[in-house]
């Protein structure tokens, strides 16, 4: 099914960072895919800001370049042309007053202004500042800033001060690339559009949730930043924080920022403190020497690649109700998914010797987004009355076509959000805070009882501890697999 375009109005973008790696792999092809589908007009521009010295012509050589990396045979040799004229760079110092000028001339009065800062969070303030001197903030010119949000709450706060010395909340877009995912999306649709699941989402028939992020791939890359960060700065406060929001929020009263962001602090702030035994960290190694320490350069490494926790949320709707949550680099499959375990049947008329099935709901956010509803029905054949679990299934891709589910799909949705400036699915700053508060005292925990995390083999789905997690409440995680 082909998706339905709606042009967004003539735009000036400029990518401060324009050179780095998130630039070229994610934002440029994103907007190329978006020209293509006619949602970016032609009198857009996007305007490249670093310090590098280069022309025009070299840097839409690098974008083009990057473009047939990402998207391989999906770029339409037609429209590169187009979208290549729709760029220019400019070179830019945040910390200087090089370059500000060329950029204020390269900007027009009469159209949307975005600034992306897909710089480093260092840059945010003395770009804030410099855009605001130069005389190129006002209006409702937007703001992207990119994760990490901060280390920790005080340094978000700072971040926040930063921003907010130039720019109105209403102005500011924190991305988390996870809420643009169709089926991130979907998940709200699910419950909220449907009369079917809401009546039963809460702790009366919901036994557990089970949240899992799961990577293959090891910290190779980002060993520096992530030996500094580790499992629960870079995934948890951040992508599962929302996921679980989303999962556990009231109903907002309308899709609207404020509604949905609101409810989604609410979530936040009725967690409960976690347990120290209700969090296992873990650290890959491969058995032969390797593993993260020797990824990281950093024989005594105590930064975790692997973290699973029991969460329980202090409202009417959860009390009772635990949320698992787990997120891991080196593990058995790159697959992210929400699983909605509901409880048994109170009673079975089949007797015990029929076997029993608890329905659940999955919602898959990658690979292969969709959602899959296991329903217990009787085994086929003449033997007896006996009960298997099948699945429901909803592949987007089968149901809804290949257009979903594109690698640069959430930063096309977040992006066209941010020129229709709408940021219901972009970070509040009380919502980053509000993580950052529930985070600190965790990690702060495990410096002070210098944690040592477990270890567990590359390829598998984690330590043994966090099985234990599991079995200790008579439940078990779901398999890891693609
Ligand atoms: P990167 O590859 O290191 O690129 C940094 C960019 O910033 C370069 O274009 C660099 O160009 C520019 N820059 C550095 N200092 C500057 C200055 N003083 N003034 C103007 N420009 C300056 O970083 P990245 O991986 O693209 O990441 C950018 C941001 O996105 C970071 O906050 C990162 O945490 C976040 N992020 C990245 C990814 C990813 O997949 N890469 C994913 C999620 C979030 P010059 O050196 O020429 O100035």
């Amino acid at each position: 099914m082909a998706p339905r375009v709606i042009p967004v109005d003539p735009f000036d973008l400029v990518v401060f960072g324009a050179t780095g790696d998130l630039a070229m792999r994610k934002i440029y092809p994103a907007l190329y895919r978006r020209f293509v589908a006619g949602q970016m007009p032609p009198s857009a521009r996007i305007i490249g800001a670093a310090r590098a010295d280069q022309s025009d012509a070299e840097f839409k050589d690098t974008v083009a370049d990057h473009i047939r990396t990402a998207l391989g045979p999906d770029v339409d040799k037609t429209e590169l042309p187009g979208f290549l004229s729709t760029l220019a760079y400019v070179s830019v110092d945040a910390n200087s007053d090089k370059g500000w000028p060329d950029l204020a001339a390269h900007l027009r009065a009469d159209v949307t202004r975005c600034f992306y800062f897909s710089v480093a969070p260092s840059l945010f303030g003395p770009l804030a500042q410099n855009l605001h001197r130069w005389g190129l903030a006002g209006g409702d010119a937007r703001v992207v800033v990119e994760k990490p949000f901060g280390h920790d709450l005080h340094s978000a706060k700072g971040l926040n001060r930063a921003l907010a010395a130039h720019f109105d909340e209403s102005q500011v877009y924190r991305i988390d690339h996870y809420l643009g995912k169709e089926t991130v999306q979907n998940l709200m649709v699910i419950r909220f559009g449907n009369m079917l699941f809401e009546p039963l989402w809460n702790s009366q028939y919901v036994d557990h949730i089970q949240i899992t992020v799961a990577e293959s791939l090891t910290v190779a890359g980002r060993a520096a930043y992530y030996d500094g960060a580790g499992a629960m700065r870079d995934m948890v406060q951040n992508h599962l924080m929302q996921l679980l929001c989303l999962t556990a929020m009231e109903p907002p009263a309308k899709f609207e920022p404020q509604s949905v962001r609101d409810e989604k602090v609410k979530v936040i702030r009725a967690l409960e403190p976690v347990q120290p035994h209700h969090i296992v960290r873990g650290q890959y190694e491969d058995g032969q020497g390797g593993g993260f320490r020797a990824d990281v350069n950093n024989p005594k490494s105590h930064t975790e690649s692997f973290v699973a926790l029991k969460l329980s949320i202090s409202n009417w709707r959860w009390a009772g109700t635990p949320f698992y949550l787990r997120t891991g680099k080196a593990l058995s499959a790159r697959a992210s998914e929400i699983a909605v375990v509901f409880k048994d049947a109170p009673h079975s008329i089949f007797g015990p010797e029929a076997g029993r099935h608890a329905n659940v709901l999955t919602i898959r956010l990658q690979p292969n987004e969709g959602i899959t509803m296991g329903v217990t029905i009787k085994e086929p054949g003449p033997g007896g009355m006996r009960l298997m679990d099948v699945p429901l299934d909803m592949s987007f891709a089968k149901t809804l076509g290949p257009s979903s589910g594109s690698p640069t799909d959430a930063y096309e949705r977040l992006i066209m959000d941010v020129i229709r400036g709408d940021q219901t699915l972009f970070m509040r700053a009380d919502e980053v805070e509000a993580a950052w508060a529930w985070t600190d005292p965790i990690i702060a925990g495990w410096q002070a009882r210098a944690d040592v995390p477990k270890t567990y083999a590359s390829g598998s789905s984690g330590p043994s501890d966090a099985s234990l997690l599991m079995s200790r409440d008579g439940r078990a995680w779901r398999k890891i697999t693609s």
